[in-house]
């Protein structure tokens, strides 16, 4: 489900015209809803009830301001992966209480920064990673709460680069050392080892690897209840996959996130323990789209190039996943009009910079505009300023009112970022 529909023949956000926002901010640009992201945040939380108060928003989907803070006030928490990342979720009200730090590559600063911060929990990866963040704790007379992620070698996921939870993959504690760590942890003065944590791919569609992944750390934990051990916390991190192709109108969200409610319930039965998520895509992803402009159509004998002002450092999904992204025109086509397959390309210097090919679309003009759909997750958030291009800005809207929650970087901005040297 989201809100991004036509109204009197123009894409609409919420109750603000695509056309309006084109005009007045410029493209390329991101456009998210408010609605859609308190409903799929809702959504969320009503299919992992009674666990809804440990639902950790993956901040690394899209961490704009704008879009934190529209979390914060539902009461999420945040699911974050670097300094930035935590401190981001703090200026956005998200209180330290209800972030939970992730990431096999923590340095001494981030974690003392995290320590220091008193976030709610550490997702530790690795044994070197625990003797560091000991350290640190035991240093500052603190016992951080952590949880230990395991990696239960069963990966999943839309693209093998967002599969996480393979024993090839570089993520978590091995499954065998997964005890010996835990007792090592619990003995060790710096931290407080509280439970443990997976975390086996993103855009996860087929729940039967989670089921099974699960039942995997389920056994881990009762094992370790049984060696004494009380482990009070799983945190079953995020991954749930959102449908990219669809038909229009479209519904989605309730079915995809009760069936997951349910395999949660059966996976955990009977083993009464706090529960965490951390959810980022099918929070964020229908929440957003990229709105774009044609500049030329570039018609060759055998194919025709739609080539438009927004690239791959914009949205590199379809470059480093081979995502597919409906494209959908701002001006809702006639009944009946003329269509054409193009390859719909942006002015980056590498072929790589080609959202689709023969796409079937109406006929385009320069100027026309459109949009890439389900692009609010890992959209402006991977985002860069490749070929000295200006940094996407994103607009945020709520019901008939918009706000522009990141200004389009400037060139000043841009070429100010870098420092001449001293012999120069
Ligand atoms: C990326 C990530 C998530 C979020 O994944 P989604 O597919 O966006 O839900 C959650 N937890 C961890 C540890 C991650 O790295």
């Amino acid at each position: 489900m989201h809100h991004f529909d036509y109204s009197n023949g123009v894409l609409c956000a919420e109750d603000v015209s695509l056309e309006t926002i084109a005009v007045e901010v410029g493209t390329p640009v991101y456009v998210y809803s408010s609605a859609t992201l308190e409903r799929h945040y809702r959504v969320f939380c009503e299919a992992v009830k009674p666990h809804q108060d440990h639902v950790f928003y993956a901040v690394k989907a899209n961490g704009n301001l704008g879009v934190l803070m529209t979390l914060a006030r539902l009461g999420a928490g945040a699911d974050t992966v670097s300094e930035g990342e935590i401190r981001k979720a703090l200026a956005a009200g998200i209180p330290a209480s209800k972030i939970v730090f992730s990431g096999v590559g923590k340095t001494a600063a981030e974690l003392a920064f995290a320590v220091d911060a008193g976030i709610y929990q550490i997702n530790v990866e690795s044994e070197g990673e625990l003797e560091a963040l000991s350290r640190i704790g035991a240093a500052r007379g603190k016992r951080p709460a952590i949880v230990l992620r395991v990696n239960p070698e069963i990966g999943a996921g839309g693209h093998a680069k967002i599969t996480t939870g393979d024993a090839a993959n570089k993520f978590g504690v091995s499954f065998s050392e997964a005890e010996r760590l835990y007792a090592k942890a619990s003995n060790m003065p710096g931290v407080s080892v509280k439970g443990l944590a997976a975390h086996i791919g993103s855009q996860v569609t087929e729940f039967s690897a989670y089921r099974a992944a699960f039942l995997k750390m389920r056994g881990v934990v009762e094992n370790l209840r049984k060696q004494g051990h009380p482990v009070e916390r799983l945190d079953l991190g995020g991954g749930v996959g959102i449908p990219y192709e669809m038909t229009h109108p479209y519904e989605h969200g309730t079915e995809t996130l009760d069936a997951y409610g349910d395999m949660i319930r059966q996976v955990t039965d009977g083993l009464d323990i706090e529960l965490g998520f951390e959810p980022g895509r099918v929070i964020a992803g229908n929440a957003g789209i990229l709105l774009t402009k044609v500049l030329y159509i570039n018609e060759r004998a055998d194919r025709a190039f739609l080539i438009v002002d927004a690239g791959m450092n914009d949205l590199v999904r379809p470059a480093m996943y081979e995502a597919y992204h409906e494209i959908w025109p701002v001006r809702q086509p006639e009944p009946g009009a003329k269509s054409v397959a193009y390859d719909v390309v942006g002015p980056i210097c590498e072929s790589g910079d080609t959202f689709t090919t023969s796409r079937s679309l109406p006929a385009m003009k320069p100027g026309d505009l459109i949009v890439m759909k389900t692009a609010g997750a890992y959209g402006a958030s991977m985002s860069s300023t490749y070929n000295q291009r200006l940094l996407v800005p994103e607009v945020l809207v709520k019901g008939g009112d918009y706000a522009v929650t990141r200004p389009r970087q400037t060139y000043e901005e841009l070429i100010g970022l870098d420092r001449k040297p001293g012999w120069l």
